[in-house]
Parts: structure tokens; sequence; C-alpha cells
């Protein structure tokens, strides 16, 4: 049976689709090992993969996640560490001997492996737009991230070299597409869909449909009517100003709502919390959906998916740009309403809600998304272009 080895960011947005992949592989006989942070080994081991935590490769406890420019400067530093980290990756994989590759497009080290290795890859983008460096450096006019873009391409080289490869550009390594890239968004979501051909598999959003529970009731939920779920998702969380709006917005009785607002936040900063309001770190967020009636948003990919399986409606409020980008699309494709997070008013929550609530364009166009979605074959489909694309592969 051929041995497939993982790598990825630890962070549970990036995580979580790859999971039910990792289980089906596992239960169809394959050896999944799993390159990530120690905080997600636990949850790798848990749904049958071996992890494989490489010093240094876990992202410090609390500290400030990536905005949009340091997102942009990833691949830049990811290149400045390659040195250091293509090596230990290397003999890594010598040891472990694997058929194929499967990694996060963002990363670096995997294809640079991969190319020394010859070993055949696979993609996957828990996110929409390709990034491409070419738009990354257009971005920045700042002459520092010119001289980073240079050392980038020479710690390249000081890879290359040691393996005796030809020099290859950054801009050359990432405009690399693999012969198979999962993609965990039906195909009518993503931006620009017709440029991407083939090699692109539109799965939709990778989870296990979990065991059904009930809604939590809060204090004095009897008479409530509508469910709201609220989460800025697991990363860009802590926002204690943004779930007292919250508060604001819908503490009456007629609303019972579901708040998830992550580990950052000592949840007795919020007191006092309104009877109607259930407040927790975190929730068993794909089995409370299918009891909201409607998602509060950031707008992270996995979330909107989730909540778009379960054909509930979306009110987005997007941080960085690629929330910003699934926002347009749930706006353009008419399945909920977008807010200015920077011009948030109670009132307008409350309005916002209400109104996707009420939209009967909202609900048909949910509805069509429900099927679309459901019928993208999930990880189920994912496994299955694995295991075919592997064995195309075979030399
Ligand atoms: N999630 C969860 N419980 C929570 C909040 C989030 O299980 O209380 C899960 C959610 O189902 C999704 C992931 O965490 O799979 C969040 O990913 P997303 O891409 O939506 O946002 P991110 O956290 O990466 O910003």
């Amino acid at each position: 049976m051929p041995t497939f080895v993982f790598f990825n960011i630890s962070a549970h947005g990036h995580i979580n689709p790859t999971l039910p992949i990792v289980a089906e592989l596992n239960r169809r006989g394959h050896k999944v090992y799993y390159f990530i942070g120690e905080s997600f080994a636990e949850a790798v081991q848990k749904a049958g993969g071996i992890p494989v935590v490489l010093p240094g490769s876990s992202r410090a406890q609390n500290t400030t996640p990536p905005g949009d420019k340091e997102i942009a400067l990833l691949p830049f530093l990811m290149a400045r560490e390659s040195p250091r980290i293509v090596p230990e990756i290397v003999d890594k994989l010598r040891s472990i001997n694997p058929d194929c590759i499967i990694f996060n497009t963002m990363l670096l080290a995997p294809r640079l492996a991969a190319r020394i290795l010859r070993l055949p890859v696979i993609g996957f983008r828990p996110f929409h737009s390709p990034r491409r460096l070419q738009k990354i450096t257009e971005t920045f006019t700042d002459p520092d991230v010119k001289l980073l873009a240079h050392a980038a391409n020479q710690a390249l080289t000081t890879v290359t070299t040691s393996y005796q490869l030809p020099a290859i550009t950054l801009q050359e390594v990432f405009s690399e597409v693999p012969g198979l890239t999962l993609v965990f968004l039906p195909k009518t979501f993503q931006v620009d869909a017709a440029q991407f051909d083939e090699r692109f598999l539109f799965v939709g959003p990778s989870f296990t449909v979990p065991p059904p529970i009930p809604w939590p009731v809060a204090q004095s939920d009897h008479s409530a009517v509508t469910r709201i779920y609220i989460s800025l998702g697991t990363l860009r969380n802590n926002d204690p100003d943004f779930y007292r709006m919250c508060f604001a917005a819908f503490a009456t009785p007629d609303w019972s709502v579901v708040m998830s607002v992550g580990d950052q936040i000592d949840l007795r900063t919020l007191e006092p919390i309104p009877g109607n309001f259930v407040v927790k770190a975190s929730v068993p967020q794909t089995a409370l959906l299918p009891h909201a009636d409607v998602f509060v948003t950031h707008g992270g990919l996995n979330s909107t998916m989730e909540s778009l399986y379960y054909g509930i409606p979306l009110v987005v409020l997007p941080s960085i740009k690629e929330q910003q980008t699934t926002a347009e699309r749930v706006r353009d494709l008419q399945l909920g309403l977008v807010l200015d997070r920077n011009n948030l008013t109670a009132q307008a929550l409350h309005e916002a809600v209400t109104t996707v609530l009420q939209d009967e364009t909202i609900r048909h166009s949910l509805h069509h998304i429900k099927d679309t979605i459901r019928s993208a074959g999930g990880y189920l489909r994912a496994t299955d272009a694995i295991i075919a694309f592997q064995q195309q592969a075979l030399p």
C-alpha cells in the first residue's frame, strides 16, 4: 500500500478539511504521515495519521495571527528559512520513503523537498485565489521587500546547489502547478473559476457530518424563536467589543444566540452575558450549524462552506483579504449580507440578521448552493482522486 505524507500550516482552518481525508486514506489501509506543529499532533493522530513535528514548526501560543501583509510576505520568509528546514525535511522523508506528497500550496518546503527527492505531489487549497508571487511582489513598493526577495532567491540557490539541482527562483517554484490540486469549495464559489483547468478538483467542504447534538439552551431561552450562531473563527477572534455589540444587538428573548469567542478571551470579562446567550471558547460548529437560522461569521472559508452545506444564510464580517473574497462571493451569489467590520453598529447587525432571515432570493440561492456543495464530493471524492493520481504517477 502506498504511503502518503501531508504538509500543512498549523491552523484549524487549514487542517480541518484534511483530517477526514487522512482518516479515509487510513481506513483504506494507507499509511499517512503528517508534518505539522505540536499543537495539532493529537488531532492528526486521532484521524489515524502519524504526526511528524519538526523543531520550531509550531506557532507560539497567543502570537498575533498574520495580517494581509504578513501573509503576502510568507513566501519570502519561508524561502529564507529553507536552507535550515529543507534538509531536515528531506532527511525525514528519506526515512519515511513515501510514494506521494500532499501539501498546502501556500508552503514552500514540501515543493522543494519533492523536487529534491523526485516525488509526485498533490496540492490542496483551503483558500480562494492562487498565491501568485508576481502579484505579491507587485503589492509592495517597499525597498525592504525587494531586499527580502533577493535574500529569498539566494537562500533557494543555497538549497538547490547543495542538492546538485539547477537554480530556481521563488517565482518559478510557486508558479509550478501540481498535476492535482484539491480545492475545498465548489467551483461555482471560486472567483474566476474559468481560469482553473482539470488539474484543479473542486471537492467542496471536506468534513464528516457529525452526529446531531441539541442546540444549547440559555437561561432565558424558553420563548426563543430564532437561533443565531456567531463566530469569528479560530484565529482573529480576540474582539471583546464586537461580542459586546452582539449582546446589544440580540439581547431579547426572541433570539437564542450561541457565540464562540475563542480561547484568548477570559469569559468573565464579557459579563454580564445576556440570558439568551450561550458563550463558549469553542463549540462543535458543524454539529450546531444545522440548528441555526443564521450564521454571523468572519467569512473563514471553512465556516462559510459548512454553513452553506446546511443552507444557513450568512452575515459576513470579513477582516483579511481572503475573507473579503469569500464575503464578495456570498454577496454576489446572494447567500447573505456583508457588513463592514470597521463601521459596525449593533443596529446594523440586527438589521442585517433580520434581513437575511426574511429575504426570499437568499433563501432560493441557499437551496441551490446547498445542492451544489453536497454534490461536489467532499473528502470521499478527494480521497478517490488522491489514490487515482498516485497510481497514475507510478513509474
Ligand atoms: N470551529 C469549531 N468550533 C468553533 C469555531 C470554529 O469547530 O467554536 C471550526 C469551524 O468549524 C471551521 C474552523 O474551525 O472548520 C475555522 O475555520 P475557518 O476557515 O472558518 O476560519 P479560521 O479559524 O481559519 O479563521
